[in-house]
C-alpha cells in the first residue's frame, strides 16, 4: 500500500534501523522505544491488522513468533521478553499494518495498561 509507513519500510523507501529480514518479514527498531529491547516485528505484505487476518496468513504469523525468539536471542533478551500485538484503535493500535512489539531487557509488568 503506497501510503502506508509499514509497507515503505518495508520496501526500504523509509529509512529504519532493521535487525532482521527474510523474504516474508522485516523487523526494526521501534521509533519511540519502551524498553531497553523494542523491536517492531511486520510482514512484508499489507494486512491492517489481526482482526482482517484470514487461514492464508497463518503460516506468515507463525513465522512471526519464530523470528521474534531468534531476534530476542539475538538482542541478548531470550531469557525473558514480551510479544505484543495491538490489534485495533481502542487496543491502542496506531498504525494500520500488523505489527508485533518485541519487548525486552526490563522487568514487565501484568497486566498490560
Ligand atoms: P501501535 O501503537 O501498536 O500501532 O505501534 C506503532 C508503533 O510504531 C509505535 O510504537 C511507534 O513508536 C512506532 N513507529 C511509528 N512510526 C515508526 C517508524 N517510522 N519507525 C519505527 N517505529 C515507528
Ligand atoms: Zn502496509
Amino acid at each position: 500500500m503506497s501510503d502506508c509507513v509499514f509497507c515503505s519500510i518495508a520496501t526500504g523507501k523509509i529509512p529504519s534501523d532493521m535487525v532482521y529480514q527474510d523474504e516474508q518479514l522485516v523487523a526494526f527498531r521501534d521509533l519511540n522505544p519502551q524498553a531497553p529491547v523494542h523491536v517492531l516485528i511486520i510482514p512484508r505484505a499489507h494486512l491492517a491488522s489481526l482482526a482482517e487476518a484470514g487461514p492464508e496468513h497463518g503460516p506468515v504469523l507463525g513465522h512471526v513468533l519464530l523470528a521474534a525468539g531468534e531476534i530476542a536471542r539475538q538482542e541478548g533478551v531470550g531469557d525473558g521478553y514480551r510479544v505484543v500485538n495491538n490489534c485495533g484503535e481502542s487496543a491502542g493500535q496506531t498504525v494500520f499494518h500488523v505489527h508485533f512489539h518485541l519487548l525486552g531487557g526490563r522487568d514487565m509488568g501484568w497486566p498490560p495498561g
